[in-house]
């Protein structure tokens, strides 16, 4: 019988469907993988074209290799949304201020200290924030009846966080030191371009298959001064929950889920990964870290290595299991600057974007489920194991 069931953060009830086996099978990918890049138009984020993608903020190369040049193992360029900022057509306001980048460009790319101090990562040479100068204020109440409608400078910052030099590669098919290495840079700039105290969110995502060419595999990080709805009702959740039940919800589902394993796909000393015991999509995963964190920010070297380890480990056994899915991934993370966001123990959830067959939203924007958790989770338990070595001989 299908049952209703409740996100205990979200607080938002979903249908799981009954689960059928053959029925669970049956779906498609949604979206088309982004065709490769022509050959009559560069990635700009292959090597050898370094000066189409604008400045590198940063970059782990060896030291012999210069700014802006191939080498390098994973590289920071500005974003181009025209979504935030005001940094003319770069869209970082980093471009407008050569003085603040040749300060950078001082610091050096330089290679990471695996395994050192992560603490030694952050608020160096590379690491400055004055970059981000303008301090948004809300413009006035200028639209509509007197005192109805909010306006702000769309003012903050995107990054693109160059995953691999090669862009037919996939987070999946990288080492996992290279998984790592990725995490390090994405820890390093959250941290810095959370540094104003007007920033109250850094966004940090990647899109698999989503986006229009090029394809090259890249995550972003956006820093704005406003929380995301999404972050939001996950803070907010959070601290209900708290609040009504004197714990952090997220520390309570590791504890019940590690120890049951119904829906656990993935764990090692630091992570779980899991199927959401009230998913409103299929195959939806959580990623968790053991420990009470709000973010990346204060995520220790040797869990470092294990949510590598785990971020991988997930992305490849649903590239397996689902046939290499289009998906989304987002790093949900405590706002920046606010009081009382103690109570926010960070994740990562990953959603693959597929029609299945079944899938459905009922009257009144109620979701159906057809896929199970418990029947995600066994499915992606089984994909990896006699698959791995046919995944790995792919490279
Ligand atoms: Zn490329
Ligand atoms: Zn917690």
């Amino acid at each position: 019988m299908p049952e209703l069931r409740k996100d205990p953060i979200t607080r938002e009830w979903v249908v799981i469907a009954s689960g059928e086996a053959g029925r669970v099978l049956e779906f498609t990918a949604a979206v088309r993988r982004a065709p490769l890049t022509a050959p009559s138009q560069p990635c700009p984020f292959c090597p050898g074209h370094e000066d189409l993608s604008g400045p590198e903020l940063l970059a782990y190369r060896p030291p012999s290799t210069g700014p802006d040049t191939p080498g390098w193992r994973v590289r920071v360029v500005p974003g181009r949304s025209a979504g935030v900022g005001n940094g003319g057509p770069s869209g970082h306001p980093a471009l407008q201020d050569p003085e603040v980048l040749q300060d950078r460009r001082e610091g050096g790319p330089r290679d990471h200290p695996k395994g050192g101090d992560p603490s030694l990562r952050s608020g160096q040479a590379l690491g400055r924030h004055d970059y981000l100068p303008v301090r948004p204020t809300l413009k006035g109440r200028s639209h509509g009846p007197e005192g109805l409608y909010d306006t702000m400078q769309a003012v903050g910052a995107q990054e693109i966080v160059v995953e691999t030099p090669r862009h037919e590669a996939s987070l999946a098919d990288l080492e996992v030191a290279q998984v790592e290495d990725v995490l390090w840079v994405i820890r390093e700039r959250a941290e810095v371009l959370g540094g104003p105290d007007w920033v109250r969110y850094v966004s940090v995502s990647r899109n698999h298959g989503l986006e229009a060419a090029p394809a090259h595999p890249r995550s972003q990080l956006l820093a704005a001064p406003v929380v995301p709805q999404g972050a939001w009702d996950y803070a907010r959740g959070l601290r209900e929950y708290y609040d009504y039940r004197g714990r952090c919800a997220i520390c309570h589902i590791i504890e019940g889920e590690a120890g049951a394993r119904e829906r656990v796909v993935y764990q090692n000393r630091a992570w779980v990964t899991l199927a959401p015991y009230a998913s409103g999509r299929p195959f939806e995963l959580w990623l968790l870290p053991r420990r009470h964190a709000p973010g990346i920010g204060q995520v220790e070297a040797l869990e470092m290595r294990h949510l590598a380890a785990a971020l991988r480990d997930a992305l490849l056994r649903l590239k397996v299991a689902l046939d290499d899915p289009p998906y989304h991934c987002q790093w949900l993370m405590a706002p920046r600057h606010l009081e009382g966001m103690d109570h926010v123990h960070w994740s990562i959830a990953i959603t693959p974007h597929l029609i299945v067959s079944g899938a459905q939203e009922l009257g009144g924007e109620l979701r159906l489920n057809p896929v199970p958790p418990e029947e995600t989770a066994r499915l992606l338990r089984d994909a990896i194991a006699p698959t791995l070595e046919v995944a790995a001989g792919r490279r």
